[in-house]
């Protein structure tokens, strides 16, 4: 499952590594402030669920599903 996350605008806020702590890691070291560290680039079927509680919860909406993916299956 293809995914990505604006660092950008990313705030550090963990929802997404409450959600699915195998995927996504909040680190406050780099001094920017926290952010979030991808450990999954390309997730399995399996996390599916996971990685759209992880979307559904960003407080800023920075992840997002990569267009071939949107539809789910
Ligand atoms: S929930 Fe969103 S804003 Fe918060 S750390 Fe995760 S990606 Fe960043």
């Amino acid at each position: 499952m293809q995914f990505k996350v604006d660092m950008e605008l990313c705030q550090g806020h963990g929802e997404c590594e409450m959600e699915a702590p195998e995927i996504f890691r909040v680190v406050t070291e780099g001094g920017r402030g926290p952010s979030v560290e991808v450990l999954l680039e390309d997730p399995p079927e399996s996390m599916r669920e996971k990685l759209q509680a992880a979307i559904r919860y960003c407080p800023n909406r920075v992840i997002a599903w990569r267009t071939e993916d949107s539809g789910g299956s």
